[in-house]
């Protein structure tokens, strides 16, 4: 076997965005004026909370299952998700005439359950933890012999995430302007590793920063401790953002180590404001997870290094618990 090799290169970014067309959608790029404001800098919005299946990982999904051949296609795919992984894998799994299994902890919310149900897969509630759903997926590898699509610890997932840091150079291009830093939302890594790649492959002086939710980011006490490091994962508005990085991670904690510039972190309270922000200023309906990077600008904690991406990653929050929130009860 050839030695591991955690890199990943701009071709097989490019790779996936050849691959991937509708369903995936190339998502608007918005200029955001009261956040402009706020930063004194340009800043626009990646609103991938618009993007088929309501988050952006449709992309890694739909890479990862048009990349398996017929034999492990018709076995079908099982994965590991906090709800928006899942929802992906069910929708690529039915495209793509294969089947899929998500294992999930209980801390995932009914409103994702049902949303992955509905697409035909089949979901497992196993045990109170990600590590627990981690069990239960060997297990359907071991006795359905299902090809395990993580959520982000994996070649074709990260390829297909890094898609966005090819639109949004695309982007700022066509509007005739550029970009200095790209704010995006971190859990396992694979969306910040991907983006990272794709955007400082092709410009090396812009800044990746990473926000991530005060109630748990592995990334962040893995990064500090230099190794994987697992933390106890506590409820937190930014649902899709618990989870460890794995105690064995193969990619994503180097390739966050060696692209993303710095993790910042956002408490509850400010991301609550980031989804009223959203909803007021940019008519937006964003989940917390997708939140944290227009709660890292308004809480001060994105340096101002010129003109600004927020990636927008997600807008599947229960809207009865949106409305809540607007209504401030
Ligand atoms: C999964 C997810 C993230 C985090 O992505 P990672 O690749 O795990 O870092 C952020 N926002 C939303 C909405 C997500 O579903």
């Amino acid at each position: 076997m050839p030695p591991h090799d955690p890199t990943i290169k701009l071709a097989e970014i490019t790779a996936a965005a050849k691959r991937l067309g509708p369903p995936v959608r190339l998502t608007p790029l918005e200029p955001s004026s009261s956040l402009a404001a706020e930063l004194g800098q340009a800043v626009w919005l990646k609103l991938e909370c618009w993007q088929c299946t309501g988050s952006f990982k449709l992309r890694g999904a739909m890479n990862a299952v048009a990349q398996l051949s017929p034999a492990p296609r018709a076995r079908g795919v099982v994965g590991v998700s906090t709800g928006n992984h899942g929802r992906a894998l069910a929708y690529a799994a039915r495209h793509y005439g294969s089947s899929a299994v998500v294992c999930l902890s209980s801390l995932v919310p009914p409103h994702k359950v049902t949303a992955i149900t509905d697409l035909g897969a089949q979901v497992i509630v196993a045990g109170e933890s990600q590590e627990a759903a981690d069990a239960c997926a060997v297990e359907l590898i071991a006795e359905q012999g299902r090809t395990m699509l993580p959520p982000f610890d994996h070649r074709a997932i990260i390829a297909g995430q890094g898609t966005i840091g090819l639109e949004i150079l695309a982007q700022v291009r066509a509007l005739a302007t550029t970009v200095d830093c790209v704010v995006v939302p971190v859990s396992g890594g694979g969306l910040a590793a991907g983006l990272a790649v794709a955007l400082k492959s092709q410009q090396p002086g812009l800044q990746v920063i990473g926000v991530g939710a005060e109630q748990g980011c592995a990334m962040y006490h893995s990064q500090r401790a230099g190794r994987p490091v697992d933390i106890e994962e506590r409820a937190t508005l930014a649902d899709a953002l618990v989870g460890g990085i794995g105690a064995d991670n193969r990619y994503t904690f180097a390739l966050v180590r060696d692209w993303v510039d710095q993790i910042v972190l956002v408490s509850d309270e400010q991301i609550r404001t980031a989804i009223r922000h959203a909803y007021h200023h940019a008519r937006l309906i964003v989940e917390g997870s997708g939140a944290v990077g227009i709660a890292a600008l308004l809480a001060g904690k994105i340096p101002a290094c010129g003109k600004t991406v927020i990636v927008v990653s997600g807008a599947n929050i229960d809207m009865t618990a949106h409305q809540h929130l607007i209504n401030g009860d």
